[in-house]
Parts: structure tokens; sequence; C-alpha cells
């Protein structure tokens, strides 16, 4: 026999999140994850996936059929989105200019794609003069693209000149939409964007593990007459149908209390309404991009594309990062995040997301960053 291990109940920390996700969870959000749960092919159950699924409408502003939430993280609705629409011998044009376009790579490679990279910059939006370019040297089928590079914070402008050149090349538009979904302005029909992915705990401030995704019927189309079946059982379109469309027969156990929490965390982007929301988030980052001003510090993107849910800040010469970010979580409870891949080293991440998107959270991160500047001998 084993014995137990020494443990106590669980009592988790409580800091102030305002890193590059997860945000605070707000506390409706956090009450509807203690209700008990239904089975999930109850009727009340299928009646929370009906209004999951025309929130989920309302928060992409698509009219599209298909629109549901994915069992697992963000990268769980990324890999069904590209394990669905990349067939063995599709060239796929993914970017370079952040961490997550790399992620794209790795995950249209892996459902037997051949990768084309379309170059800009980390911290830098594609031109679409260099999408067109690598449209014609490449001829991609699917061409995916980072909305809101969480990585750099640098948002991508000009997003129907993108899909423009990309229809106009027969190719299928996947848009990550993780860091902007419910913070800053999207929009999947519009726009005319074939397949959107998103996230729970970034701008929609709830729990990670239930993960928007959106197809319309043209890259459904696509996707149901493959010729090879998906590589992936579990993400697989083609059978998630049977749980999402009209059969409503059992596929894999829904995650029962991540369902109720984002059709909460959607109710409450309902409420506000969306373009309240996208108002909010750019208010409630100005304040911030203000008060870092006001330190003397400055942000890493141009302002003209300045993604007010993930603000990257630079570091200025001489301080130490890893110790500002110690200081802030070990004497202010505050989490913020560190720079990534070419951006190491050089920025700190604030985000502004969701319900942590609020003045008393802006507030204590410029108080807990000048206290942090302030301990390596910096002065404002
Ligand atoms: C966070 C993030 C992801 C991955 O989401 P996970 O929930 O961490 O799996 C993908 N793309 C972007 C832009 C992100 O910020």
């Amino acid at each position: 026999m084993l014995t137990p291990p020494e443990t106590e109940p669980l009592t988790p920390e409580d800091r102030t999140l305002m890193g590059p996700g997860p945000s605070e969870v707000h506390p409706r959000v956090l009450r509807v994850m203690s209700a008990p749960l239904v089975g999930h092919l109850d009727d009340s159950f299928i009646e929370i996936m009906n209004e999951v699924q025309d929130l989920l409408r309302y928060v992409f502003q698509t009219e599209n059929q298909w629109a549901i939430p994915v069992s697992g993280t963000g990268s769980a609705a990324m890999e069904a989105a590209f394990a669905n629409v990349v067939e063995p011998g599709d060239t796929v044009l993914v970017p370079t200019n952040g961490y997550f376009g790399g992620r794209m790579a790795s995950m249209a490679e892996r459902a037997g794609g051949e990768v084309a990279y379309v170059d800009a910059p980390w911290g830098e939006p594609l031109k679409p003069a260099v999408v067109e370019d690598a449209f014609h040297q490449h001829d991609p089928d699917i061409f995916g693209f980072v909305h809101a590079e969480t990585s750099t914070g640098a948002l991508q402008p000009n997003v129907p000149e993108l899909t423009d050149i990309a229809h106009e090349h027969g190719a299928y538009v996947i848009a990550d939409s993780v860091t902007s979904l419910g913070g800053v302005e999207f929009r999947v029909d519009e726009w005319d964007i074939d397949v959107a992915y998103s996230g729970a705990q970034k701008c929609l401030s709830c729990p990670p593990g239930a993960s928007p995704l959106t197809l319309n019927d043209r890259t459904m189309e696509k996707v149901l007459n493959r010729d090879t079946e998906v590589r992936s059982w579990y993400l697989d379109l083609s059978l998630l149908e049977g749980y999402w469309g009209d059969d409503r027969s059992y596929h894999h156990t829904a995650p029962i209390t991540n369902i109720y929490a984002l059709r909460e965390a959607l109710q409450l982007v309902a409420e506000e309404g969306l373009e309240a929301r996208w108002e909010r988030h750019e208010a409630m980052a100005t304040q911030l991009k203000q008060g870092l001003e006001a330190l003397g510090l400055e942000l890493n993107p141009e302002d003209e594309y300045w993604l007010p849910s993930l603000n990257a800040v630079r570091i200025p010469d001489g301080i130490d990062e890893s110790a500002l970010l110690s200081d802030m979580q070990a004497d202010h409870n505050l989490e913020v995040a560190s720079g990534l891949g070419d951006l190491e080293g050089e920025i700190i991440r604030i985000g502004c997301m969701g319900y942590s998107a609020r003045t008393s959270n802006i507030e204590l991160v410029l108080y807990a960053l000048e206290d942090a500047l302030r301990n390596q001998g910096y002065e404002p």
C-alpha cells in the first residue's frame, strides 16, 4: 500500500492577473462553476448548448451555422481549425511576426500541410503588399494570421484587405482571435473570415477549458469532403457534428462546468454589448498607456497597431526584467509577464483583458511597476 501524500485542502493564491492570460474570472462565472452537473445529453444541457452557440455567433459577429466551443484550451480550437481544414499536400501560408504564427506552422505541418511563410518583424503586423507577394510566390490553399499577437502586443490591421487577397487566390482564411475576441473589434462575417478560433481565458475572462471556434459553410464543405480522415479523432469536426449538429448524440463528454462558465462569460459580453466592451478595453488600456508614459516608459509597437488587450512595454536599459516581475509578484501579489522569442529580455507584457480591464487593476499595475523600478534605482 502506498500511503497518501501529506497535503492540505487547497487554498490557491489570490493574485491580481494582468498578464497575457489567464485574466481574472468574473464572480458570476465563478459562481456558475459551483453549480451541480447535469448530463451532457440532458435536455436542459442541450438548451444551454444552443444558447452558447447563439452567444458565440454574437461575439464572433457571424451567422455561421458552425459555431462551437471546442473542449480544451485555445490551442485545442486552433488545432481543430488546422487539423480539419488542412489536407495532406495543402500549402499553408503563416506569418513569422510572433510566437503563435510558429505554432500555426507546427500544427499545419502535423496535419500534412506544406508550410510557407509571410514575413514581418516581431512587433509589427503583416503588410498587405507583402501578403500579396507571398500569395504570388507560394500560391497557398490556406492562409493563417494572428489578429492579436499576444507575444508582441501588435494588432493586425487591414484584415479585410488580407482576406480579399486570399479569396482572389482561392484560399481559405484562418484567423487567430484568441486575444481579441470580446476585447477588441473583430468581425467574422464583415471581414470575410472563413475560420476563426479563440480562447476562454483572455478577453472573455473565463477559465480555460472550452474554446470558441467558427467556420463558414464553404469551409465546412471542404472539411466534410476531405479525401483523407482528419488525423485527430477527438477534434474531427465531421464526428463532432453529431454532438453539436442536429443529432445531439454522444461523441465525448462535454466539459459541463466549462460550458456553464463560457455560457455565463458570453452572457456578460452580451449584457455589456460588444461595442461597449471594445470601448472599455481601449479606455482602460489608454489609462495604462498614459500612466506608463508618465513613468518614462514606452510601448513597443507603433500606435497604429497598438493592441489594447496586450501591452508590450519596453524595459529601460540596465533594468533586470526578471527581478522586476518577481518584485511585483512578491510585494503586490500581481502577475504580469516577460517577453518571448525575439523580444525576450526587451519587453514586459501587461494584459488588459475582460474583467481584469478595470481602473483599480490599472492603478495597481502602475503603482507596483513604479515601486519595482525604484528598487533597481530607476527614477521616473
Ligand atoms: C493564448 C493564445 C493561444 C493559445 O491558447 P491556450 O489557451 O494557451 O492554449 C493561441 N493564440 C494566441 C494569440 C494566444 O494568445
